[in-house]
């Protein structure tokens, strides 16, 4: 069976990874692929569903349409912080750490002039550089960790890698 390959695409608010499953429902072969919202939330979609443009996001699209339109106020709050994927959580905090120096992380990151390079502005981007980010890791900065965050300078490192790497080479006098 030919299996359209949708990673990377973009379908509305939907980014789609590069992880894909299939289930059997009766005898059709249903594919799925696991996508991110722009608002951070991920979820598992039908590829039929994206095709179709049934479905454009985890539902805060149409949460804010609804907003718009005056109907429903109460979804105002729908981007609570804390929400969202485990990406978009490390994305949000790298960005605040970096550029706003109204937080208490500002003064290591940001003020020490670590920056965030423009294409990583853009959640879309930085999810696709970075990929999913395992159990138990965070972003590290690595092979400078002095440097800035951009693509080839940052990987999801568990605590243990991240001493690992901090303990930097000493310089031997001989
Ligand atoms: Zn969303």
């Amino acid at each position: 069976m030919k299996r359209l390959d949708l990673t990377g695409q973009k379908f509305g608010r939907w980014i789609v990874t590069s992880r894909c499953r299939s289930r059997l429902r009766g005898q059709q072969r249903l594919m799925s692929w696991l996508c991110y919202c722009d608002c951070g939330k991920r979820r598992w979609v039908f590829a039929g569903n994206l095709n179709s443009g049934a479905s454009q996001s985890c539902g805060c699209l149409r949460n804010e349409l609804i907003a718009k339109q005056g109907k429903r106020n109460a979804t105002h709050g729908h981007r609570r912080s804390g929400k969202g994927s485990p990406e978009y959580r490390s994305w949000r905090s790298m960005l605040t750490r970096c550029e706003n120096p109204n937080t208490l992380g500002y003064a290591f990151w940001g003020g020490r002039g670590v920056s965030i390079c423009t294409r990583w502005h853009s959640f879309e981007n930085f999810l696709l550089d970075m990929g999913p980010r395992p159990k138990g890791t965070t972003l590290d900065r690595f092979p400078d960790n002095d440097g800035n965050y951009e693509p080839g300078n940052v990987h999801w490192a568990t605590a243990k890698q991240q001493r690992h790497n901090r303990r930097s080479p000493q310089k031997r006098s001989k």
